[in-house]
């Protein structure tokens, strides 16, 4: 718990949401700025600030039930198909400093989703530049 935090008053039920599901370790609850209909955000109930902070339960859990938001958007609201979006620092969009995974409905309709790829998308990466990023990154994770 971080007296601070809007999503841990939420938890306690100290500031509203429109809850979805609730199991012991996570809670759903709409998005109030939603992207698209549907939109839903699944957190720990347990505070961390942001991915790396999170216990490996709690990111298990969470994904679990975002598995499980994602199947009732497709059920409940005849989306064709789900984004999942995680912010890990602000230069990263995150702007709410306690775990969470966006779930978001995503739609052909074009009059409910109006979302974009946010990169452009089939430039490829030189391949001497991806080897020596991936070579960086293998060596910090072996
Ligand atoms: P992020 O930029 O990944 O940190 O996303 C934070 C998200 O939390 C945004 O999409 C906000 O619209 C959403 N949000 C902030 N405050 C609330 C709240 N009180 N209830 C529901 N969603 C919220
Ligand atoms: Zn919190």
């Amino acid at each position: 718990m971080n007296d601070d935090c809007i999503f841990c008053a939420i938890v306690s039920g100290t500031a509203p949401a429109a809850k979805v599901a609730e199991d012991d370790l996570t809670l759903t609850f709409m998005d109030i700025h939603p992207a698209t209909p549907g939109h839903m955000l699944v957190i720990p109930k347990r505070h961390s600030d942001d991915l790396l902070q999170t216990a490996p339960e709690d990111l298990t859990a969470t994904m679990l039930s975002a598995q499980r938001a994602a199947d009732a958007a497709k059920a409940a609201l005849g989306a064709d198909g789900v984004n999942l979006l995680n912010c890990t620092g602000s230069a990263a969009w995150q702007t709410v400093f306690h775990v969470h995974l966006h779930v978001i409905p995503r739609y052909r309709d074009r009059g409910r989703d109006r979302l974009v790829l946010p990169w452009q998308p089939n430039v490829p990466g030189h391949p001497e530049t991806l080897a020596a990023l991936g070579g960086q990154l293998a060596s910090a994770l072996s």
